[in-house]
């Protein structure tokens, strides 16, 4: 209603009101009392208004459309007000019973587990697939905290700090424990968060032949290969010699020892990948001395450099690190023999070892070749070569960084991947404070 609607209404009113005021007062004076008149008239106004306003709160509190009766003056338009809000609110109410009961069917229907959790982590609504896989019931667990239903330790860690899981964590089902869910937390509203359940276990099954397969073929080419370079080796030995019927061998024999010695360190490095990759953590850490490992290291990577390099090592003598020494060792073994390999002759290496607030920072870096910026997300990937001709040349397996990957994901580190094609190149292994 407008502010002139309003203003005749009340002049309305307040010309009713003084109508029978007046002739209250008049009726009075006809019987010889004026004020007792007035009085009547008064208490007749109040008396109507009193009626309209407790029939309004009656209605109010349990609205029906046919017990609202027509009001009067001023009471008519509250009335009708109250009546449209009334109406608008019923069909506000239908239209989103509606869509809630969409919205449950739609969600009822997804594959995937769908949890709500509040700000303290306690569940508000799941879905039907949340009861078949984590065994949730809406009368036992809606407003139970969700740490007390789901207690694995990584998922715990995980609904701790989401940032050391970005990408959600396996976990085994709570209602079959043989199959493999995957979780992960999406925060929305103010400090909701929702909680998505996936059940990957043929996933994780195909994961696990392709990695049987792998690792049971380099075993089974292992032992020939190793039969096969044996004789080779004795067949270069021979033909270094002027033995009888081996001239002209020397050569073509060295190539195929060459050779054979390459396909070794790959089979070899296959199997230490298939090794790191049976288990996503380090199941057993001990304290390593990094300061010993390191120096062990750089020696081994100016053996490699022969003189071609300065190899330069800052390394924090006091700083130590937890896990494990061989997977360690070969993190700093493949990044040093990169920066060895892929460096021109008279380059400089720059090894440090060095904590500061944000971690515990192994560095690689050389003054090499460098690397285009298209290759730099797939240099992980396994014999992924950047570079395939240098590799092939060096002797590299283009499995060395998926092998550095793999271990720095069991310690809980990620690499990062500095480089300018031309200038050199930056591997930064940030280990956990
Ligand atoms: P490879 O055995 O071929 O060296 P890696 O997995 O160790 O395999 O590295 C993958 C690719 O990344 C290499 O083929 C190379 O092209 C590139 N690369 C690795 N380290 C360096 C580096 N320090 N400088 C330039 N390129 C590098």
């Amino acid at each position: 209603m407008n502010k002139a609607a309003l203003l005749t209404l009340l002049r309305l009113e307040a010309a009713t009101t003084v109508s029978v005021v007046v002739l209250g007062v008049i009726a009075g004076q006809v019987f010889g009392h004026p004020l007792a008149g007035l009085a009547l008239a008064l208490a007749g106004l109040l008396g109507t208004h009193l009626w309209y306003a407790a029939h309004l709160r009656l209605w109010q509190q349990s609205p029906k459309a046919n017990e609202l009766p027509a009001g009067y003056g001023i009471w008519e338009v509250i009335y009708d007000d109250a009546y449209m809000r009334y109406r608008q609110a019923r069909k506000r109410k239908k239209r989103l019973a509606a869509i809630l009961k969409e919205f449950r069917a739609s969600t009822g229907a997804l594959p995937d587990a769908a949890v709500v959790l509040d700000k303290s982590a306690c569940i508000t609504w799941f879905n039907a697939a949340a009861h078949r896989m984590l065994g949730f019931q809406t009368s036992r667990d809606v407003g139970q905290r969700v740490a007390n239903l789901i207690r694995n330790p990584d998922f715990l860690r995980y609904l701790e700090s989401e940032e050391s899981a970005p990408e959600g964590v396996e976990i085994p089902s709570l209602e079959t424990p043989d199959n493999t869910l995957w979780v992960r937390l999406v925060p929305y509203g103010k400090s909701q968060r929702l909680l998505i359940a996936r059940d990957i276990t043929d996933r994780k099954r195909i994961e696990q032949m392709r990695r049987d397969f792998v690792s049971n073929a380099s075993h089974e080419l292992r032992t020939p290969l190793t039969v096969v370079s044996g004789y080779l080796e004795m067949l270069v030995a021979e033909a270094e010699l002027p033995a009888p019927g081996l001239e002209g061998w020397a050569q073509p024999l060295r190539e195929m020892r060459r050779q054979s010695a390459r396909m070794e360190s790959i089979i070899k490095d296959m199997l230490k990948l298939a090794r790191l990759e049976a288990s996503s953590r380090v199941a057993e850490r001990e304290p390593i001395h990094m300061a010993r490992l390191l120096r062990d290291a750089t020696k081994e990577a100016q053996a490699l450099s022969e003189g071609r390099h300065s190899i330069h090592a800052e390394v924090d003598e006091e700083l130590g690190l937890s896990g494990q020494p061989a997977e360690i060792q070969s993190i700093v073994g493949n990044l040093l023999s990169n920066a060895v390999r892929y460096t021109p002759d008279g380059g400089e290496i720059f090894l440090r070892w060095y904590a500061d607030d944000q971690g515990r920072w192994l560095e690689v870096r050389d003054t090499g070749i460098g690397i285009d910026p298209r290759d730099l997300p797939r240099l992980t990937e396994r014999f992924y070569r950047a570079d395939v001709a240098r590799s092939r040349e060096t002797g590299g397996t283009g499995l060395g960084l998926a092998i550095v990957k793999h271990a720095l994901e069991r310690h809980d580190a990620v690499l990062h991947v500095q480089s300018e094609q031309g200038r050199g190149s930056r591997f930064l292994c940030q280990f956990p404070k």
